[in-house]
């Protein structure tokens, strides 16, 4: 049997279970569940962690109850700006895209960055024009209209207030990412998020950005974050933690709890990550009242989780 290990994130933030109704818990851990499933099927067979990690977060971005792909939120143009990055932790190799628009899957498009250009980060209409050059097909702007999505940004329409995802009222959590470690020892992790509603046009956050939201390798670990962007990207988180893994010596667990409850809060950061190691640990803290997060480890039973502790 492959030994593997698999965490994948639906977004950090105020989740609270009082404010859960008990269906939208079970439409969340479903979504969770499937994304979980589409990414072990591969590692079950051998297949690669970059592969199951392109499968999981592909799941999650067809899901309109994450900010991600089909669920984005609008931005304070009215219209979507998603970024998605991915890394391969065998050769550091790497892809992303931002600010785009019309695209069903950014993670695929970032992955097509990395395979076949000399770039790692291609940006609004260049990145189409890219998507375009490799026969994507652009989806019609109903595809990514939500009736939610859309009164979130009424909500804050022509005023200076930009919203996580994670503090709105209606409690919805945004991005969406991957990690994996396959039979053959390496590494792999993705993120795609369609950012904060009401941002402004041009933004861009941590999500696309190889060393804050996404880092993956073999030497160290998988990483995919969540959370305020702007602290990610100033706390080069992903890849502080294997820094300390790296230079400290710290464990997985260490090295990312040392990151979520100590240096991110330091800048008044909040948000949470999932790690995976070399060995095959899972590791995934959050600062936030909870996370949506889904593990599993070959042989071992699946965990899905959405609140704290
Ligand atoms: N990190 C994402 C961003 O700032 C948002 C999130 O994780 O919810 O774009």
């Amino acid at each position: 049997m492959s030994t593997y290990s698999l965490a994948i994130h639906g977004g950090a933030g105020t989740i609270l279970k009082h404010e859960m109704s008990p269906e939208k818990e079970v439409a969340y851990t479903l979504a969770l569940q499937a994304a979980l499933q589409a990414g072990e099927e591969i590692l079950r067979q051998g297949g690669a962690a970059l592969d199951a990690v392109m499968a999981a977060v592909t799941s999650l971005e067809d899901c309109p109850l994450f900010n991600a792909g089909r669920g984005s939120v609008f931005n304070a143009a009215g219209g979507h700006e998603m970024d998605a990055s991915i890394m391969d932790g065998s050769n550091r190799m790497a892809g992303a895209v931002a600010g785009i628009h019309g695209i069903r899957n950014p993670i695929r498009l970032a992955r097509e960055v990395m395979d076949h250009t000399e770039h790692v980060l291609l940006i609004g209409d260049g990145a189409l024009a890219f998507a375009d050059a490799r026969g994507y097909e652009r989806m019609p702007a109903e595809y990514f209209h939500d009736d939610f999505r859309f009164a979130q940004w009424q909500d804050v329409k022509g005023t200076e207030a930009i919203q996580l995802d994670h503090t709105i009222k209606d409690r919805k959590f945004g991005t969406v990412g991957a990690v994996a470690l396959d039979s053959r020892g390496h590494l792999a992790a993705g993120t795609s998020t369609g950012g904060m509603t009401n941002k402004k046009y041009g933004r861009v956050g941590d999500s696309p950005v190889i060393g804050a939201g996404t880092w993956a390798w073999d030497r160290t670990c998988a990483v995919s974050c969540t959370g305020s962007g702007e602290f990610f990207l100033r706390g080069v988180v992903a890849y502080d933690v294997s820094c300390l893994m790296e230079y400290k010596g710290l464990s997985l667990q260490a090295a990312c709890d040392e990151v979520i409850h100590h240096r991110l809060p330091e800048i008044q950061g909040d948000g949470g990550l999932i790690a995976v190691d070399a060995q095959g640990n899972i590791a995934m803290p959050f600062n936030t009242e909870g996370m949506y997060r889904a593990s599993v480890k070959s042989g071992l039973d699946r965990f899905v989780g959405i609140y704290g502790e």
